[in-house]
């Protein structure tokens, strides 16, 4: 489409996270000027704990003029490594995919999720931004489609694209009815001081502690803040929304692991502890229709253990800017977005659920291997 053609048309973005922070700013990078994106919550936020944004995740920020605000408030990443849970055995020791893939080097960019948001956002006019917006139905016309919020305002648009997170309401009312499912697993986030991190981190690169029960304990350096974000993932029956942990459960499911892993668990201050079960969705055949699409985790929420899911929403937004631009129509360009990122991320959902082991370690990028 031309410029002209989508400059003025109505796009409705359900969702202020990354995903529908990402796909304003690609849309207005390409000329879009009637974006507006609705957000149930009061304020934009994210838990405390941080993120890797890849290297093709960070050529998009060049893309869209952002890099430098992303830069300002994240620390650049080269490699990762895996080790065995008491650290003791190197089992990967690897470069992040496509760091010297463009133009320039384009570094992994470990960032605060609150900061990073913050840094999404502060990119966009406040006039596209509405918060206190719950929506609560779509009704899809064909060449429009109507949302209604719960604060009672009704919005009328081209192109609706609901990036309303694993939850999504838009997900279940158009294209798919089935709910997320629990993967038998717990996440356990916080940030700490790197004061009190018992010397894991010596510089700024994540490390990946992997048990062979499947527990796996990661520091991701956030040394622009003098942080570090400390995760635990590790097996449970019980899939309630926030299960209850102490310091003690904690040290718990970390026996056997390197003494500093636990000294942590042992002394941090647990009611900064954001706790979850871990849940993703299968795989949903249809994205779209001719003026809705999903996009981000709506489309294809994946169990965290590649670090990708975060990543593939923004990367969504990517391709559907690049789909709109090359497509003679709104429904053709949702029906080539969906084309190009579907079967991505169809082997990240696959991939991610393999979680990991010490023997699976040997590469942390299967996504980078041929699916067999
Ligand atoms: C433990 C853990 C670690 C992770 N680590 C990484 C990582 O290192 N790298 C990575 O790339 N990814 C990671 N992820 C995944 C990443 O957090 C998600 O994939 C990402 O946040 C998805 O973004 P999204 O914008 O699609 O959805 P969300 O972030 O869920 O945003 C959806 C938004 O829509 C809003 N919303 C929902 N319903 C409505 C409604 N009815 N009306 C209006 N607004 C609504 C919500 O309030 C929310 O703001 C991790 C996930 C977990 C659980």
């Amino acid at each position: 489409m031309e410029i002209s053609e989508f400059k003025d048309l109505h796009i409705a973005i359900v969702g202020g996270g990354y995903g529908g922070a990402a796909a304003a700013i690609a849309l207005k990078s390409i000329g879009a000027e009637n974006v507006h994106v609705y957000e149930q919550a009061p304020a934009f936020g994210q838990v405390g704990a941080g993120i890797g944004l890849r290297p093709t995740t960070v050529e998009l920020f060049r893309q869209w003029g952002i890099f430098d605000r992303i830069a300002a408030v994240s620390a650049p990443s080269d490699h990762l490594r895996i080790l065995s849970d008491d650290g003791a055995h190197l089992l990967a020791r690897e470069e992040w995919p496509m760091l010297h893939g463009y133009a320039q080097t384009n570094h992994t960019r470990i960032i605060h999720r609150g900061d990073f948001i913050e840094a999404l956002f502060g990119a966009l006019p406040e006039q596209m931004v509405h918060t206190d917006h719950k929506l609560t139905s779509i009704t899809d016309n064909g060449a429009q489609s109507t949302l209604t919020f719960e604060n009672g305002r009704t919005v009328t648009a081209d192109l609706v694209i609901a990036a309303d997170g694993i939850r999504s309401l838009v997900r279940q009312q158009l294209f798919s009815a089935k709910p997320p499912v629990f993967a038998g697993e717990h996440a356990y986030r916080t940030v700490i001081s790197i004061d009190d991190a018992f010397g894991l981190v010596t510089d700024d690169n994540p490390r990946f502690y992997v048990a062979r029960n499947g527990t796996v304990a990661y520091t991701l350096p956030l040394r622009h803040r003098n942080e570090v974000s400390y995760d635990i993932t590790t097996r449970s029956d019980d899939d309630s929304w926030a299960p209850v942990i102490t310091n003690e459960s904690l040290v718990a499911v970390l026996e056997g692991f390197d003494q500093r892993v636990i000294d942590v668990a042992r002394t941090l201050d647990i009611t900064k502890v954001t706790s979850r079960s871990v849940y993703d969705i299968d795989p949903v055949d249809v994205w779209h229709s001719e003026s809705v699409t999903l996009l981000g985790d709506s489309a294809h929420a994946m169990l965290h253990h590649q670090g990708q899911g975060a990543n593939s929403a923004i990367q969504d937004a990517g391709a559907l800017a690049d789909a709109l631009l090359a497509a003679d129509s709104i429904p053709a360009a949702l029906e080539q977005f969906q084309a190009v990122r579907k079967p991505v991320t169809d082997e990240l959902q696959r991939l991610s659920r393999l979680g990991w082991t010490p023997e699976s370690a040997e590469t942390a990028f299967p996504e980078q291997t041929p699916a067999r």
